[in-house]
């Protein structure tokens, strides 16, 4: 018995508790929806402890790493995993085989487990790994096996003692050429959490479709938080935007998240009805990438409110949202759109975020002075994992760094303009040039290389690579194009290769910002 008075007000928090007031209180309620099987709160529950029963013994405190689409089994594993006592690893499942066996190996990861639809990845990853983790195939297809593990398992759930302890890792591809492992704490996603629920509204009424990747920060915390709610969580594997009209009318879905290109392909699809007749109105909470105020308006038209939010994997997602004004709802379409195409405020767990130009100090909240985006809060992470000095660059004097650039309104409000760091978002998804130009540089026939992202209207930006080939040396794009196939991820690979001279300044340095300026300035071109 603890009968220190002080810990009658302190508990220490974990977004794990969501899940154990959930089944109390809505237990035979409806909390996982997965193609036509679908489990109560009180099953849920049971089946996440008896996964942490199965795991413990095989992780034995050490990471445990997936590699599953947005399936039941994911949503498991954000409660079943750390409940095991053990750090869950999310990894990308479009990665290549060297990218995940990079994760692996610099998460120590005990346990792998993986969906069958990627057996072919994991094999790859397995035979090329000295000490491969332990291997657990779980979701459709896998013979029933994940079904007999959590049938035999004892259900257990270890509540963490120190709420700053580690919940996830997750690896995000930085500046550098390898992705860093952002860590997250118990403290800092139930807190997140928390500010989603409110934030978007959820309720015991609302069903939430799957459109985030799990392995996208965690899904921005949504299983913690619409778990927390005792809503609806409906599965959706693969972003298909027909399956997502049936589901959006079948399982009467409010609420779903996800990149600028997730909400175009609803809204352009076919399926897509003229105007939402859904009894409640559909919350698309749309961040990752610039979304255009055209794909607003649309959006606006078929009435779906769109909430616009900004962050990072090192936020545990949405950081700052465009928090709407009633009042706002009464402007004409356009000026809806203008307001709704800014970043706006931190969240409810964060700090003011600050916008600081390069002499060091705050902008004036004019809406035309640029300056970096910093952030600061409890929703921030630890750290990176195993890598102090990142961890100190990213945040030298305790305000996180992101390499974003915006002006802040008279209102307050942030709009993000552009990025100092050298990151391409293609559909939501990070890619550094820098891991895609030393890709193209282990080419024997490559002397020099510079990678940037051009405009695209399906996935917002896409990696472009500039080549100078050696002396006498031949490739042509395609061989270019097979060699970093071969290497990365597919969506990492140039979708254009261009030979010839780089732009350079006086001391040789090559000037990648004239290579963008002339992609973006042939797109003004093309739109005049
Ligand atoms: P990630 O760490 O993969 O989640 O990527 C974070 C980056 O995505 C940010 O640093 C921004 O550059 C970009 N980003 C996130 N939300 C938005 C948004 N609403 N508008 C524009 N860019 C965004």
């Amino acid at each position: 018995m603890n009968s220190d008075p002080r810990s009658l007000s302190f508990e220490p928090l974990s977004p794990l508790s969501f899940l154990d007031r959930a089944a109390a209180v809505h237990g035979s309620r409806i909390a996982v929806v997965d193609g036509d099987r679908r489990w109560t709160y009180a099953e849920f529950r049971d089946r996440c402890r008896r996964l942490a029963g199965a795991l413990a013994p095989l992780a034995e405190g050490r990471p445990v790493a997936i590699l599953a689409p947005n399936t039941h089994v994911m949503l498991e594993a954000a409660h079943g995993v750390p409940w095991a006592g053990a750090p869950l690893v999310t990894i990308n499942t479009r990665l290549s085989a060297d990218e995940v066996i990079y994760i692996l190996e610099h998460s120590e990861s005990a346990v792998l487990l993986h969906d069958p639809q990627l057996d072919e990845l994991v094999t790859t990853v397995v035979d090329r790994m000295a000490q491969p983790p332990r291997l657990v195939r779980a979701g459709p297809g896998d013979g029933g096996s994940y079904e007999n593990l959590l049938a035999e398992a004892t259900p257990m759930g270890i509540a963490p003692a120190d709420e700053r302890s580690l919940l996830s890792i997750n690896y995000t591809s930085g500046t550098t050429g390898r992705p860093k492992g952002v860590m997250y704490h118990h403290r800092g996603a139930y807190l997140q959490a928390l500010a989603m629920v409110a934030h978007t509204g959820l309720t015991a009424s609302s069903a939430y479709l799957w459109t985030v990747p799990m392995f996208h920060c965690n899904g921005w915390t949504f299983p913690w938080a619409v778990t927390a709610a005792g809503a609806k969580h409906v599965c959706l594997p693969k972003v298909d935007a027909a399956v997502a009209w049936r589901l959006i009318r079948e399982d009467a879905v409010t609420h779903l998240c996800g990149a600028p290109a997730v909400l175009s392909m609803l809204v352009n699809a076919p399926e897509a009805p003229d105007r939402h007749a859904g009894s409640d109105v559909i919350r698309f909470v749309i961040g990752g990438a610039p979304a255009s105020p055209s794909l607003l308006a649309a959006a606006d038209n078929m009435g779906i409110d769109v909430t616009q939010v900004y962050g990072l994997t090192e936020t545990y997602g949405p950081a700052m949202l465009c928090d709407w004004h009633p009042e706002w709802s009464k402007l004409p379409t356009e000026d809806r759109s203008r307001l709704r195409a800014r970043q706006g405020v931190a969240n409810f767990v964060g700090l003011t975020a600050r916008v600081v130009g390069t002499d060091g100090r705050d902008v004036p909240a004019d809406g035309a002075t640029m300056g970096e985006i910093l952030l600061r809060g409890n929703n921030l992470m630890l750290g990176y994992f195993k890598d102090e000095a990142a961890t100190i660059a990213a945040a030298p004097d305790g305000w996180f760094r992101s390499g974003d650039l915006g002006v802040l309104h008279p209102d307050g409000y942030l709009e993000l303009r552009d990025r100092s760091k050298d990151v391409i978002i293609s559909g939501g998804e990070n890619i550094t040039s820098i891991e895609v130009e030393q890709a193209i540089a282990s080419h024997p026939a490559v002397l020099e290389v510079a990678v940037v992202g051009a405009p695209d209207d399906r996935w917002g930006e896409v990696p472009v690579a500039f080549v100078v080939l050696r002396p006498a040396a031949k490739a042509s794009e395609q061989d270019i194009v097979d060699h970093v196939r071969s290497r990365l991820a597919r969506f990492k690979v140039p979708k254009r290769v261009v030979f010839g001279e780089l732009p350079r300044t006086s001391t040789g340095k090559i000037q990648k910002h004239v290579l963008r300026e002339r992609e973006w300035a042939g797109r003004a071109r093309r739109i005049a």
